[in-house]
């Protein structure tokens, strides 16, 4: 058990209004990152549950997954896979777009970053409407990969991002 609660982790979660437009309110991670002890209990949570030999890769998504997700593999001892915004992976890759609130955005990751059958743990900071998350899930699919997991550190739970997300099991440690 984590010597952190997630309340703690909760209330040094920052909101900032209007960023990064009118309406949206922002939920700003860094003070968790910034306090070793907060960011350790977070990962501690965001772990909860899986095993060393659970896993054999996981995937974070661009860019504040990374951070979560990068810890998570060198504590589970396997590897980290990046999704990226389509135009920064060199290699050959899968892409698939989404819609936003205005036009489309497209993720992509390698070809070759997960072998058909491998085991996937999805980690990203925040679920929102669920379509990056979703379109993530789609590259993972055309990996072959087997979705064992798909967590966040803070859900929108208003937003319903989570039916889009397939039939993986979603967790989240701070839900609004
Ligand atoms: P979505 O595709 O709508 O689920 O948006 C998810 C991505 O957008 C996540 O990777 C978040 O990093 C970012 N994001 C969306 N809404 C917020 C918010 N209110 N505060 C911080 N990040 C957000």
């Amino acid at each position: 058990m984590s010597m952190v609660s997630v309340a703690e982790i909760e209330s040094a979660i920052r909101n900032v209004p209007d960023f990064p437009k009118p309406g949206i309110q922002f939920k700003d991670i860094t003070p968790v990152l910034a306090d070793g002890r907060l960011f350790a209990g977070a990962m501690e949570h965001l772990l909860e549950g899986v095993g060393r030999h659970d896993v054999d890769k996981v995937v974070g998504i661009d860019a504040r997954g990374f951070i979560f997700a990068a810890a998570a593999a060198t504590r589970l001892g396997c590897g980290f896979v990046p999704v990226r915004k389509k135009g920064k992976l060199p290699w050959q890759t899968h892409e698939e777009s989404y819609d936003l609130e205005y036009g489309s955005a497209t993720v992509a990751v390698h070809v070759d970053a997960v072998r058909p059958g491998e085991r996937v743990l999805l980690l990203d900071d925040l679920l929102a409407t669920g379509g990056t998350a979703a379109a993530t899930v789609s590259l993972l699919q055309k990996l072959g990969a087997r979705l064992v997991g798909i967590r966040f550190l803070i859900e929108l739970a208003f937003l319903g991002g989570r039916r889009r997300l397939g039939t993986a099991p979603v967790r989240a440690l701070v839900t609004y």
